[in-house]
């Protein structure tokens, strides 16, 4: 294989702005969000996240009595409390954390990839969150809407945007 001088100073300059922004990233870290449930059992950290989405599904409705207005919290989620979490599998990849004492809504976690989903209420130190997307906007009910301006995606176009292929 005959490597030229230009793709060779290209693969060296996405090099060294691929370390750039490593270092940006490492340096720019927040402290992590902290959040905790009604009675305060549970409290839960995860890395700074501002954007917000909407869940309008029956299920999230259902279970929260409402639609569930939720960051994602990543795989690096600390749990303090945990002996007071009960879980409840809601679906063949996921399950709904919550606090066995006082109820509060803790999380949604795909159980593959240990993926967080944090209801953005639990975390009230923080204020600068923005509303960006709203999920299952086909399930949502006519008595209520967000005027927020908002990316909005139906059932089929969640599933095309994050479904991995083997739970389609
Ligand atoms: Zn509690
Ligand atoms: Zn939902």
């Amino acid at each position: 294989m005959r490597l030229s001088i230009t793709s060779f100073l290209i693969e060296v300059s996405n090099q060294n702005r691929y370390d750039l922004e490593r270092l940006t990233i490492i340096y720019s870290q927040k402290l992590p969000m902290k959040g905790n449930c009604l009675c305060k059992a549970v409290a839960i950290e995860a890395q700074p996240e501002k954007e917000v989405s909407v869940c309008h599904c029956g299920m999230c409705r259902r279970w929260g009595g409402g639609p569930l207005l939720c960051v994602h919290g990543g795989s690096q989620v600390r749990i303090e409390g945990i002996e007071n979490v009960t879980t409840y599998k809601s679906s063949e990849w996921a399950e709904r954390g919550f606090c066995r004492l006082c109820g509060t809504h803790l999380f949604y976690k795909f159980m593959q990839g240990n993926e967080y989903i944090l209801p953005v209420g639990i975390f009230q130190e923080d204020s600068d969150f923005e509303l960006k997307e709203q999920i299952f906007i086909d399930q949502k009910p006519s008595y209520y809407s967000f005027s927020n301006p908002t990316e909005n995606l139906t059932e089929a176009e969640v599933f095309a945007k994050y479904a991995p292929p083997a739970i389609e």
